[in-house]
């Protein structure tokens, strides 16, 4: 079979998105390479098509234990001989895969790094692997913000199997760590695939310092705008995607917490009702959503600075897999800016964790196109600005700040740099709070110096002002704001400052909310969304009954173009996107009855002579008798239709049908009585004879001259 053939067939898709057609050509030829996708893009192809063509099987590394079970059972319901050995699994477990293995049961293998380490050495060098897929390839990077010492480990593999293509894939990997994956992993010579990282569907908006007030505001717009599809907020704490599950559920929203603290029964039950849509939100630690396939993620929002763009870009990049308009909405404070300074110090990589989080605040400050900074990180440079940010649609009002940084700037001179943000902010306004009493703070001539201000407007400026250089914080002192050199140049008067306006975040909102009323119709239940709702419950009830999840009957984006195509017979049905065979034969019959009756026609499909459907069936590995009794059928006709099949080199494998012995005893008598054989033919060979006469004629059609 083609590549092609592949994907038609076991995932019912009709062409190759970009990049996948020359991976799959430079593995299958034996080169080595190194993929870079965004997520969603459509990796996992590149390495699972490959292995259903080449001999062997293929090895999958990834470090995802928790996915590996979803993975590999996503592929078995299309049909596709997969496993996984890993520490989540028994030993009996384990070892029954690599006997399977050994017999040539399966096609991929997902493995762990450290298990496939220690499998490595017992494998003989002529095991049959046919290539090696290193998934989540930037945890083999020291600049990567995953790094992971096993995964340097691998570069065994290429000691081991010279000749075995080894395949690197990521979704998030800047210039130098894609140059430490091609090493460390001992690439030859390696294909390289970037795909684009733009998601234009994704519109980008920051929010500095908002108040829990502006938050909740904010999120409740967004479920209301989307009740029917779905949303992730990002929480840095357990605790505080606990608060925020409550809050949102106080609102009247339907909202669950996934993180790290909950029993893993638990946290499935939370990942289903997201995935089967019975709730609208999930308020996560960075821990959810990996490798998860829903199409209508249509918001994603972080409640903190994450702690650098790579995880930024991965997160947001789950919504809007779809293509349609998506939103990205990113809250963020100096007191975030503390605690993931903390956590950056602790990682034992300080020196690379703390300049990926400069570059994450670099970015929630910017006052330039968002997009153009995502795509420049990695090393995708625009030209143009996006057109679908809040910086594009809102650029801000910039002005002479002088005046302004000197009062803030003299301020914290003049309480010996004793202050913090939020205490400077309290100094500037006048506030009379005891601690800036008790300090004598209320004293200094500066105190409520810049009461003209609120307190939103100071965090806005102040916070600039760290951006701009004027003020760094002191981590090690309470964080307190010291002024800098440049800080110093601005108070004396030998530097100016230029800043962007503050705009109060409720009249941002307004302006949108108008502007995106005017051009996104209201949400009402057209005939297609409905028929939509309709497949999802029965998608629903499939996967209750099968006991498997329900993005793996189908995808939202299947359900969607079955909506749209409304296929009434097993043949058009066929045709919808990502319906392969396998799934065809399983579920296909109860959409297909579903859409009948949703078009008022007779629910049951016309029983014509529909050589089609029998050719699923027969590619689907069911022995003719079974063919006949589910299609009605004699079985006969369904001998009369291979017969047709192979007539038409739609079949060229015969084994299943008939021996070959039985094969000759047909031509035999055929030979033997040309007028009437049929008078001659045994009752047991009588309904295979037209599928002998077929495939003779196949073979000396095909004969070699
Ligand atoms: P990644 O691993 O890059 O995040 P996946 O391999 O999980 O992405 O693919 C994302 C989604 O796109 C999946 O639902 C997959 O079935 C679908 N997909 C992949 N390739 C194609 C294709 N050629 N045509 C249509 N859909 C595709
Ligand atoms: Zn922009």
């Amino acid at each position: 079979m083609t590549p092609a053939e592949i994907l038609k067939k076991f995932y019912g898709y009709d062409s190759f998105r970009p990049g996948q057609a020359e991976i799959i050509d430079a593995v299958t030829h034996g080169r080595d390479s190194l993929v870079l996708m965004p997520t969603g893009g459509g990796k996992s192809l590149c390495f699972q098509i490959p292995a259903l063509s080449m001999p062997g099987f293929a090895v999958v590394v990834s470090p995802l234990i928790a996915l590996m079970d979803d993975q590999t059972a996503a592929l078995q319901a299309n049909g596709i001989p997969a496993a996984a050995v890993h520490s989540g699994h028994s030993e009996t477990d384990n070892y029954s895969v690599m006997n399977a293995l050994a017999e040539g049961k399966i096609k991929l293998l997902y493995i762990s790094p450290e298990r496939l380490l220690l499998e490595i050495d017992r494998w003989s060098d002529r095991m049959p692997v046919s290539l090696f897929a290193i998934d989540e390839a930037h945890c083999i990077s020291q600049w990567g913000h995953d790094f992971r010492p096993d995964y340097t480990e691998l570069a065994r593999i290429k000691q081991k199997y010279p000749r075995v293509p080894v395949m690197a894939l990521t979704a998030t990997a800047d210039r130098l760590c894609r140059s430490d994956i091609a090493a460390n992993l001992k690439l030859d010579n390696p294909f390289v695939w970037t795909g684009s990282f733009d998601r234009p569907n994704i519109s980008l908006q920051v929010v500095s310092n908002p108040g829990m007030q502006v938050k909740m505001r904010m999120i409740s717009d967004l479920i209301r705008r989307h009740p029917n599809d779905s949303g992730i907020v990002y929480c840095l704490s357990r605790k505080a995607a606990e608060d925020m599950t409550a809050r949102i559920n106080s609102l009247g929203f339907k909202a669950v917490c996934y993180h790290a603290g909950m029993g893993s029964l638990e946290r499935s039950a939370a990942q289903r009702a997201f995935i089967n849509g019975d709730v609208q939100v999930v308020c996560a630690t960075v821990a959810f959503g990996m490798g998860i396939d829903k199409s209508n993620i249509r918001y994603v929002v972080h409640n903190n600075l994450p702690s650098n763009i790579e995880s930024y870009y991965q997160e947001i990049g789950r919504a809007g897999r779809d293509g349609l308009p998506a939103h990205a909405l990113l809250f963020y404070s100096m007191a975030d800016m503390i605690t993931l300074r903390n956590f950056a110090e602790e990682s034992g990589r300080s020196n690379v964790s703390s300049e990926k989080l400069q570059q994450m605040l670099r970015f929630a400050q910017a006052g330039v196109c968002r997009r153009r900074i995502l795509l420049n990180y990695f090393s995708e440079p625009s030209d143009h600005d996006c057109g679908n940010c809040d910086i594009c649609l809102n650029p801000p009002h910039r002005f002479d700040g002088t005046t302004l940084a000197q009062m803030a700037l003299s301020a914290s001179i003049r309480v010996g740099g004793k202050a913090g943000m939020y205490m400077l902010n309290d100094i500037l306004r006048g506030s009379l709070k005891s601690d800036i009493r008790r300090m004598g703070f209320d004293k200094i001539k500066t105190f409520g110096a810049g009461r003209d201000l609120n307190v939103a407007q100071w965090n806005h400026y102040l916070s600039q002002m760290v951006q701009l250089g004027l003020f760094e914080i002191a981590y090690d002192e309470s964080n307190h704001l010291r002024p800098t050199r440049l800080g110093l140049d601005v108070v004396y008067g030998r530097a100016k400052v230029e800043m962007a306006q503050y705009v109060a975040e409720s009249a941002k909102d307004s302006k949108k909310r108008k502007e995106s009323r005017a051009t996104v119709p209201p949400q009402a239940l057209d005939p297609e969304t409905q028929l939509f709702e309709q497949l999802k419950k029965i998608r629903m009830a499939i996967s209750q009954q099968e006991g498997i999840a329900a993005y793996m009957v189908f995808s939202d984006a299947t359900l969607q173009d079955m909506a749209r195509k409304r296929p009434k017979s097993v043949e058009e049905m066929a045709l919808v996107s990502g319906v392969g065979e396998r799934k065809l034969v399983r579920f296909g019959n109860r959409f297909i009855m579903a859409i009948r009756k949703f078009e008022g026609l007779a629910a049951t499909m016309p029983q014509g002579s529909s050589i089609r459907h029998t050719l699923i069936l027969y590619n689907s590995g069911i022995p003719v008798p079974e063919i006949a009794k589910e299609r009605n059928l004699a079985e006969s006709t369904v001998y009369s239709h291979i017969a047709k099949l192979i007539d038409e080199d739609m079949i060229t494998q015969f084994g299943a049908m008939l021996s070959r012995r039985q094969y000759e005893d047909i031509l035999k008598i055929r030979r033997e009585h040309p007028d009437d054989f049929s008078d001659h033919m045994p009752e047991n060979l009588k309904p295979l004879q037209s599928v002998a006469w077929a495939i003779y004629n196949y073979q000396q059609r095909h004969a070699k001259v």
